[in-house]
């Protein structure tokens, strides 16, 4: 018997391993993959300020890229820049910053187990019983949490009985290719928007320390093509980054750009993107991730120091997410549709309008600035009424 079994060591289940076993807690996390961190589905973003926010220390050899801004490309090419101290960041090294966190859990006590899948809980009085699959064959674990830290796929709501299946509308789908050879100034991440470039999404190139990551996340009922069809295109419409450039890896993976499923049930907790809680708009999980088990972790300590592992207890955790995140997620939301009715003529109207302004917080849902300028716009006045105004 243990206090608290993890499924999946991304961001999320390694963060809550660390923070529950330096708590003292009995901690199990088992992970399908062979390599923690490998093959990444991601790239790699993440703010300085957001990891300050949340006192996480990334080692340095985790950081493959140092951003000090962004640049949007609306379709017509139209560049608008944003820097600012709230978008120096990171490109990361995902293989090595999973591998870090995992090792800061081992060293606070947790125990790993890679290339093991959990493959189905039963409960039994108040604990549970998952059964997990490995190389050192099948076995069952006991234990008084589950926490389903298990990604864009995660089966362990479903297993405790939480409705998890998200609107197929609500999933981007992404893919990538690291690339060497691609030539875009690597101070900047660079975003492309336009229907043909990405429909209801956008492309990027986020550079690294000798490669970068190119890809990009479409709505699929608004594509006319395959996601790797419209990367294929993004390239090659691009000589100026790409002519010599040539992958040396491909990604591919969804990203649940709308939080809806409940967090918890009686002795489970769901973490990160298991909870779907990526930032709507931009589509960026990792601290998200992290700081979602942060808080899980504050309340699984009490409900095990309490005995009491219910639901109705472990939904101080839910309360506290929507606290800190539930107004901006909402207002994200509203944004997120209304960017989804602009053709691409508005995206450059879009473009004219965000020169010189703080972008960056349109991303933390502050857009009053925006609604203003988009009410002396005839063309954008009623979307802006319809969708952020109410
Ligand atoms: C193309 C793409 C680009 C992205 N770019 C960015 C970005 O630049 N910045 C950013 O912040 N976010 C980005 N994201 C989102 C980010 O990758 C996720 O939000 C983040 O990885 C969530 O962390 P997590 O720990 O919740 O889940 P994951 O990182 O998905 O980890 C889940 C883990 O659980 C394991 N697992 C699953 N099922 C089981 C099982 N049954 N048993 C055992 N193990 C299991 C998986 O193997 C995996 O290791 C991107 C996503 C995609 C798809």
């Amino acid at each position: 018997m243990i206090d608290c079994l993890i499924v999946g060591a991304g961001p999320a289940g390694s963060t809550m391993a660390k923070e529950m076993a330096s708590r003292g807690f009995s901690v199990v996390v088992v992970e399908k993959r062979q390599e923690i961190g490998a093959p990444k589905r991601c790239a790699e973003g993440i703010t300085k300020h957001g990891l300050k926010k949340l006192g996480i220390e990334i080692h340095p050899l985790g950081i493959s890229g140092k951003i000090k801004g962004a640049m949007l490309y609306a379709p017509s090419g139209k560049k608008v820049v944003m820097e600012g101290t709230e978008m120096d960041g990171y490109v990361l090294e995902r293989k090595v910053f999973e591998k870090d966190l995992a090792s800061q859990a081992i060293k606070s006590g947790a125990k790993y187990m890679i290339k093991t899948q959990a493959i189905k809980m039963r409960k039994e009085g108040n604990s549970w019983v998952v059964s997990v699959n490995g190389i050192d064959g099948e076995q069952e674990i006991k234990t008084r949490i589950v926490i389903g830290a298990d990604g864009v796929e995660s089966k362990v709501g479903k297993w405790a009985g939480l409705k998890t299946a998200n609107r197929i509308t609500d999933y981007h789908s992404g893919i990538q290719f690291e690339m060497a050879g691609v030539n875009a100034d690597e101070k900047y991440i660079h975003l492309f928007f336009g229907r043909d470039v990405a429909p209801l999404g956008y492309a990027w190139i986020f550079p690294k320390a000798f490669s970068a990551n190119v890809g990009l996340g479409i709505l699929e009922k608004a594509a006319k093509m395959r996601s790797y069809e419209y990367l294929k295109k993004f390239i090659k419409d691009h000589p100026e980054f790409f002519k010599e450039a040539q992958p040396i890896e491909i990604n591919g993976g969804g990203v649940p750009v709308a939080h809806f499923t409940s967090m918890v049930s009686d002795g489970v907790m769901l973490v990160g993107d298991a909870a779907q809680l990526v930032n709507p708009i931009h589509g960026g999980g990792i601290l998200r991730a992290m700081h979602s088990s942060i808080i899980a972790s504050d309340v699984a300590e009490k409900a095990l120091k309490e005995g009491n592992t219910s639901k109705e207890r472990l939904m101080e955790y839910e309360k506290k997410w929507d606290e800190e995140y539930g107004e901006k997620t909402k207002k994200l939301m509203k944004l997120r549709r209304f960017l989804e009715k602009l053709e691409d003529k508005d995206f450059e109207l879009l473009a004219d309008m965000l020169e010189g302004e703080d972008i960056y917080e349109l991303t933390q849902a502050k857009y009053r600035f925006l609604i203003k300028k988009l009410i002396r716009k005839p063309s954008l006045i009623g979307l802006a009424k319809k969708y952020l105004m109410d």
